[in-house]
Parts: structure tokens; sequence; C-alpha cells
């Protein structure tokens, strides 16, 4: 695969091969045409890129530490592991990458509201932040089940000054909430730029946040060659919509040594609604603006999903992913909850890390591979989020118990 290759997706049209494009109402061309247009504007604006790298470095935090993990590393008794660190970020998670660039574009397109979907809260919670350092008004749509399950988050959002309005649609989970910030759009446009918080939807939204959480591979790119003066042999990151993967993959997709992993929710096992994991029993469809692969029944019906993790708990996958996985450059496979669960508890017994639930996906892919590579053989693990917003829930299934 070329560099030339690369660059030259998405075509003009949003297309990665046959997936991605623009799938929408006609009232939502003119916007999202009006979106690309300041998008492209702003990435070839110097002084675009100079107040990004600003807030990401004095707002956010960045760049993150990429982290020898010793203690896990000698466990698992093979490969050497890093963690490249986005759980340390302002707001505890990566979407905080994609928020700021995104609402730094709201502000040169003049817009005073955004509104966003979240699913654990992490997308809704950076959202709000950005809009409050702003001085936006901000309303985040949110499944009446994810507020439930992701109380502190709501409660963050709330303090932060956003309106969060619960979905009580269908599944009650991100889908719905997704459903629920199109239709705002369309009714606000004037007034409103939606934050969409991962690599999905309508051109130009996978590109341009890929664009925005590059950064993460950029990074650990030169933090890896200045620590261990190569490339390393395996990057792992979990997939939801595909943002934090998109954005450590990106910038290694012609280093053909590299080898990359990407790892959807196998929830409760591969059985119709009971997973979230699109390349294992999904097919290609049309969701919410984009081509991709989508869980879907017979008849085209998105199906319900299930994970334990909020942020994974998604029936369609990125489309630039979709792309990769059929030419073979990023293999995709799940972890169950189980899985994802005994993970969290290792990360954080060995390490003392707590990772968020969804990032324990791909820590309990690590798990699996590194016994059985070489000691000198090198791993980065994209740690997307930190776990605060899932201690309760974690208790819960691990059976903790409050002192007497
Ligand atoms: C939202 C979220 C994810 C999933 O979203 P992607 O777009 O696939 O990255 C993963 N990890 C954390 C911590 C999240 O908050």
């Amino acid at each position: 695969m070329s560099a030339q290759a690369n660059e030259n997706l998405p075509d003009t049209r949003g297309h990665f091969g046959p997936y991605g494009g623009r799938f929408v109402p006609e009232t939502l061309m003119h916007p999202l045409q009006e979106l690309e247009a300041e998008y492209f504007r702003a990435q070839h604006d110097p002084e675009f890129q100079r107040e990004l790298s600003y807030y990401l470095k004095e707002f956010c935090g960045r760049p993150t530490p990429l982290y020898f993990a010793e203690r896990l590393t000698r466990e698992l008794g093979g490969a050497k592991i890093y963690l490249k660190r986005e759980d340390l970020l302002h707001t505890g998670a990566h979407k905080i990458n994609n928020c700021i660039g995104q609402v730094l574009i709201a502000r040169r397109m003049s817009k005073t509201r955004v509104i966003a979907e979240t699913g654990a809260g992490q997308h809704g919670v950076a959202t709000a932040t950005v809009a409050a350092m702003f001085g936006l008004k901000c309303v985040v749509y949110m499944g009446a089940v994810d507020c439930k399950r992701q109380e502190l988050n709501v409660y963050r959002m709330k303090m932060l000054g956003a309106e969060v309005v619960p979905v009580h649609a269908g599944q009650k989970t991100l889908k719905e909430a997704v459903n629920e910030a199109m239709r705002d759009w369309v009714t606000n446009v004037r007034s409103t730029h939606y934050i969409l918080g991962t690599v999905y939807g309508a051109h130009p939204y996978p590109v341009m946040v890929r664009n925005f959480q590059r950064v993460i591979g950029d990074e650990a790119r030169a933090q890896i060659l200045e620590k261990e003066q190569r490339l390393p042999d395996l990057l792992l990151a979990c997939v939801g919509g595909g943002s934090n993967a998109m954005g450590l993959f990106h910038p290694f997709l012609d280093d053909t040594g590299v080898k990359m992993v990407g790892v959807e929710a196998g929830g409760l096992g591969i059985r119709p609604n009971q997973h979230a994991a699109r390349f294992h029993g999904g097919s290609l469809g049309v969701l919410q603006g984009a081509r991709s692969y989508i869980l879907q029944d017979a008849c085209g019906q998105i199906q319900s999903t299930h994970s334990v993790s909020a942020g994974l708990d998604y029936a369609a996958v990125g489309p630039e992913h979709a792309w990769l996985y059929d030419e073979k450059r990023v293999e995709y496979t799940y972890a169950k909850d189980d899985a994802a669960l005994a993970a969290f508890m290792k990360l954080a017994r060995l390490e003392g890390i707590i990772p968020a639930l969804e990032s324990a996906h791909a820590v309990a892919e690590v798990m699996k591979r590194a016994p059985k590579m070489p000691k000198d053989a090198l791993i980065i693990v994209n740690l997307s989020g930190r776990g605060d917003k899932d201690v309760e829930q974690v208790a819960d299934k691990v059976g903790l118990q409050m002192p007497k």
C-alpha cells in the first residue's frame, strides 16, 4: 500500500472504496457541504493548525505519555507492552481531541450552539467541556439506558452547563441518540454545529474526525522511535465507531511491518442481539449517513446490540475500518464482556491504572497475544480512556462490597 493511496482516501465524495458516502435527507446536504468546505479550508490554514495545537497542549494535556507497562509485560512473559495514555487527557478519554477540533470549526462558521450524541457519556462530556470553554450553548442526546448506566457523566455534563436530553425511543442507547441529534440538526442548522463523536456518519465526518484523532498515532510513532529506535510490531485498539483506533493506526498504515488489530465488543457471544462485533455477523448496509458493515436482520432492520461498555455498543462501524478490513490491512477480532472485565481488573492490580471498559477490550486482546510473541517484540495498546465512569458498574459485576 503506497502513501499515495492513503492520502487519496476518501475520494472527493467521501468514499473509502465502496464504503462511506453521504446518505442523508436533502435538508442536510447543504450544511454538510458547508462543513466540508470550511473543514478543508481550516486544515490548510496555518493559523487554525496553530490554534488547534495550542489547545491540545495547554487545555487537553497533550502529548500523552507512551508508557512501558513493565509488570504487565513481565506477567504475560512475551512481547514488550507500551500503553498510549489517552486516559490521562482532560475529561478522561481521546474524545476531547476531536471536540477541540470541531468546536474551532464551529467557531469559524459563527455557530452559537453545538449538539452531540453520546453513548458512554465521554463524548457528551468532552462536547460540554469545549462548549463551556468557548461559551456556546450545548445540548447532548443520550439514550435513557445509557443515562442510567453512566450517571456520573450525566452529572458532569449538567455541571458544565449542557442540557442532557434522555432518548426513550427503541433500544434507548446510542443509535437512538444519533437519530435525535440528526433531527435537531435538521431543525436548527443555521445556528448549530453537530459535533459527531466518531469516524462515522456522512462525509466529511469520518475523514475529519480521523484527522483530528491521528495526533494519537503521530505521537506514538515518534515516541516509540525515541524509546526503542524502531517501529512497533503490533498496534491494538478497541473499536466502537472506530475513532481511537483510526487515530492510532492511520500514521502507520504505510509501514507494512506494523500489524494492526481492532477489537470489537463480543458482548455475551456472537449471537444475534448479544454483541456489537460488526465484522463478525455484520453485512453491507446504510445507517445514519454512511455505508458500512452493519448488524442487521434479513430485512435490513438494525439489530439490537449488547456490550458491557456503552461506548462500543453500536450497530455500525466507521467506513474506513470497513475498507481496511476488506484490504486485509487491519485484522478485527472481539473480546467478550467477561474478558474485558478480567482485563479491567488485571490492569488496575498490575499497573495501577483503571482503564475504561472500552479500552479494557484492547487490554484483553494484549493478554491473549503478548505471551505468544517473542520478548523483543513491541506492542502498543491504545488506552483510549480511564475507568472512573465504570467503577460502579464493575464493582457490581465483580461483587465488590462497601465496607460495613
Ligand atoms: C467512545 C469511546 C470509545 C469508542 O469510540 P471510538 O470512536 O471507537 O474510539 C472507546 N474508548 C473510550 C474510552 C471511549 O470513550
